[in-house]
């Protein structure tokens, strides 16, 4: 099949396959991190960059910190094309952006690094195992303006026009994945590919309706063959009168147009690019783009526990979702309540906390939360040691003396980990049990740090 794509992209791709993958992170510039000086920067996106080899991330309590996330390079071009097609859609007020196919949630942390704060995402994934590991994912990303459901893309479908960018990172046959994740040669056939291509003809034409006229369906694939690429991009141009938009990317090396189409279609590929096997196109639905109107903003002002913990809560208001307590963006409460009939949202914003009587006990989702305000529980340095003790559920004793009763949060190289409760000489550890580590800590070293807090140029 690739041979029949001609010598030229398919001598290096089938050369490229023999070869191991390459092992990529991406700094979470949310949380003020970047990649460390010298570092082999991915060319579309320089918060990422390539390592030499895998190491054991379970063991770096900044992974657990969210501070960056393990992405396969050529995946990370998704920033950019969201960059591009948020220019192209901009109007001034704030874009509402689905994901419609999101775990484990890496092209969600892409589009929100591409977007503005003041946009709002919902990202969404059908399996239930799954859509735990995006809720993890995106909890560690630590951004407020997003949401997240469970369920079928297609029920979406029923949220007429609610949504200026629709992403389809479609389920697929994985192709292009096939060095990386051996199980994707066994699954492989070609009857796969038809029904894959079926599936996702099925979930674009279903969230069509959902987007709003003028607004932008992105359309990708882990997979090199045509029908599940190229043929749908023209299918779906063909049926609704979409346009094919130009968002430049083979400006990048080694990045092609898309085979036999005359779209603008991108297509990624090893041995042409240094990272794995990845199509994208974006369509623009025909019509004027109609504006998010302002309502929004006439919602309750977050109370004391949100005001005194999450910056910015000018800005949030509080939804209680049965015990526990969540800020969302004002100019999107009245949007994300309206998602509630359709779809079954896992979270709506950021849950700050849980009711227990007239207690509020801090959730997790906070502590890794970029919003968190600094100091605004009181912060307990650990050692490399006791912070996989931390990480693995441990209740924690020798508590300081001057440490005050209470929640707190202990921290590894001065960023939180989580939240304990301080009993008194002893603490509670409130590390989620699903999140708790199972690595067995002894022989593991301190890892050299992988990513480094950003430098503020302005105030060198
Ligand atoms: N976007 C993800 C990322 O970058 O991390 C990868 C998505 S993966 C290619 C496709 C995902 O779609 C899978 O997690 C799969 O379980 C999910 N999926 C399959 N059918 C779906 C459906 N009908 N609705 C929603 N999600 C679906």
């Amino acid at each position: 099949m690739i041979e029949s794509f001609g010598a030229d992209y398919a001598a290096p791709l089938l050369s490229a396959l023999a070869t191991p993958a390459q092992v990529s992170v991406r700094a979470n510039a949310l949380k003020g991190y970047a990649p460390p000086a010298g570092a082999d920067l991915v060319p579309w996106w320089p918060q990422g960059f390539y390592l030499d080899e895998r190491p054991l991330f379970a063991a770096d309590p900044a992974w657990h910190q969210g501070l960056y996330y393990v992405q396969e390079a050529s995946s990370m071009i998704y920033t950019e094309a969201v960059r591009r097609v948020a220019a192209l859609v901009a109007s001034g007020e704030p874009l509402r952006y689905l994901d419609a196919c999101a775990a484990p949630g890496g092209k969600t942390i892409s589009a929100l690094a591409a977007l503005s704060p003041d946009d709002f995402v919902v990202a969404n994934e059908l399996d239930r195992h799954r859509a735990n590991i995006l809720y993890e994912n995106i909890a560690r990303y630590g951004a407020t303006n997003v949401g997240l459901s469970r369920g079928d893309a297609l029920r979406y479908s029923k949220l007429k026009e609610a949504f200026d960018i629709i992403a389809v990172d479609a389920p697929c046959s994985g192709e292009g994945m096939m060095r990386k994740e051996p199980e994707a040669v066994a699954q492989w056939s070609p009857s796969l590919i038809a029904s894959c291509a079926a599936v996702q003809r099925e979930i674009l034409a279903g969230l069509w309706r959902a987007l709003k006229p003028g607004g932008v369906l992105i359309y990708s694939t882990c997979t090199f063959n045509r029908s599940e690429n190229e043929e749908n991009i023209d299918r779906l141009i063909a049926e609704t009168g979409a346009t094919s938009l130009d968002l430049g990317l083979d400006t990048f090396t080694g990045v092609r147009r898309g085979i036999g189409t005359d779209s603008f279609c991108y297509r990624l590929s090893p041995g042409h690019v240094r990272g794995e096997g990845i199509f994208i196109a974006a369509v623009r639905k025909p019509g004027e783009c109609r504006r998010a109107d302002g309502k929004d903003r006439k919602t309750a002002p977050c109370s004391a526990f949100a005001k005194a913990h999450v910056a910015a809560s000018d800005e949030l208001t509080e939804v209680m979702c049965a015990d526990r307590l969540e800020v969302r963006p004002r100019a999107h409460a009245r949007f994300i309540a309206s998602l509630e009939p359709a779809v079954s949202l896992m979270r709506g914003g950021l849950p700050v906390a849980i009711t227990k009587g007239r207690d509020m006990v801090p959730v997790h989702d906070l502590a890794l939360s970029a919003a968190l305000i600094p100091g605004s529980f009181p912060l307990l340095e650990l050692d490399y040691a006791a912070a996989l003790d931390f990480l693995r559920g441990e209740s924690m004793s020798d508590i300081p003396s001057d440490l005050p009763r209470g929640f707190f949060t202990p921290a590894y190289a001065g960023v939180p980990l989580g939240f304990a409760k301080n009993i008194g000489r002893r603490a509670n550890n409130l590390m989620p049990d699903a999140l708790r580590l199972r690595l067995d800590p002894r022989g593991l070293s301190q890892p050299e740090p992988l990513v480094v807090p950003q430098i503020n140029h302005q105030t060198l």
